[in-house]
């Protein structure tokens, strides 16, 4: 059978980086990963495209649009059988969820990245390459939705989140899992996701801001960000979606702004809902206009903001968006 074609494409991140005598990690000239890769092309061609070289902290949605554009030109220009990204680990699931929100093609497309940079004892890098290629050129990847492989895990980008500042096994699915694992004798998808709406994108320029709730806090925050021209807001709330009573006021001016405010959990597991009907409980919140999420965490309920203001900034168009 002949081998499939993958786009791998190179952005930076621990996994293009090596460590120095002085032990930081950094980037290099040129990226260790593609010199030190052994039969790589034993698993499948590859076209090869570096757009940029960046800490994952660097990266910007802007970037993320590129890399769907990139995506979409291979795909359309070269017929790419899939594509593997290679990502900084801090902001990777940000990446694969934008991917997953805004790509319409069934091809796998998989992000993975390093906790360890190439030239550390117990370096993940090649490995997790390795990995990412295996589930981009298995025919059960098609039709999964972008994907994120580390660590013999193959995880969704909608649920994986990086859970551990060092760990290599940081990337973990919470409440949900990963939906397959990389074996030495193959890979193994154990479940189906159930894919998300796709929205088209062809330029950002919303900006929506994150927030997180905390015992004691008051307005001052929120009724500061009614004046400083974000769109959107997101705000980590208590357990099941609640405030203390003194942000009411800070909701309030947002709302009346016409800016919305999205709640999604502080806790990492379990979804918001409008159960308390105290002040600042979830139902009196509810009733003021605030739209609860459905599992997100903050920073992909973010994204997801962004995007759908981009298409419309109707409450109810946005409030769909999170159920
Ligand atoms: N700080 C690094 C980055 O995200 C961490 C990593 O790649 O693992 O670029």
């Amino acid at each position: 059978m002949s081998k499939k074609k993958l786009l791998l494409i190179h952005t930076g991140g621990t996994i293009s980086m090596s460590e120095d005598e002085s032990g930081a990690v950094k980037p290099e000239g040129d990226n260790p990963l593609m010199r030190h890769t052994p039969n790589l092309n034993d698993y499948a061609d590859f076209i090869v495209e570096t757009p940029f070289t960046l800490p994952s902290p660097h990266i910007t949605p802007d970037h993320m649009l590129e890399l769907k554009k990139l995506i979409e030109k291979y795909y359309l220009e070269q017929g790419i059988h899939g594509a593997v990204i290679t990502h900084g680990t801090d902001t990777l699931e940000e990446t694969a969820y934008f991917l997953d929100l805004t790509l319409r093609l069934s091809i796998p497309i998989v992000l993975t990245g390093a906790m360890r940079s190439s030239n550390e004892v117990g370096s993940d890098g090649l490995y997790n390459l390795i990995s990412a290629v295996r589930v981009a050129t298995s025919d059960e990847a098609f039709g999964k939705g972008v994907l994120v492989v580390l660590n013999d895990e193959i995880h969704t980008a909608v649920n994986v989140t990086k859970t551990h500042s060092s760990n290599v096994s940081t990337f973990q699915s919470p409440q949900y899992g990963p939906i397959g694992i990389v074996t030495k004798g193959g890979v193994l998808f154990h479940h189906t996701p159930k894919l998300d709406v796709k929205y088209s994108i062809s330029q950002l320029s919303k900006n929506v801001a994150i927030i997180k709730a905390y015992a004691g806090m008051d307005s001052r925050l929120l009724s500061a960000l009614a004046n400083l021209n974000f769109d959107g807001v997101i705000i980590e709330a208590l357990g099941q979606g609640n405030l203390p009573p003194a942000t009411v006021e800070g909701i309030e001016a947002l709302i009346n702004n016409n800016i919305p405010v999205v709640l999604v959990s502080r806790c990492f597991n379990g979804i918001t809902q409008d159960v308390y009907g105290y002040e600042g409980g979830g139902r009196d919140l509810k009733n003021k206009g605030v739209i609860f999420s459905n599992g997100l965490n903050g920073q992909k309920a973010r994204l997801k903001l962004m995007i759908g203001l981009s298409q419309s900034d109707d409450p109810d168009y946005i409030a769909s968006m999170f159920k």
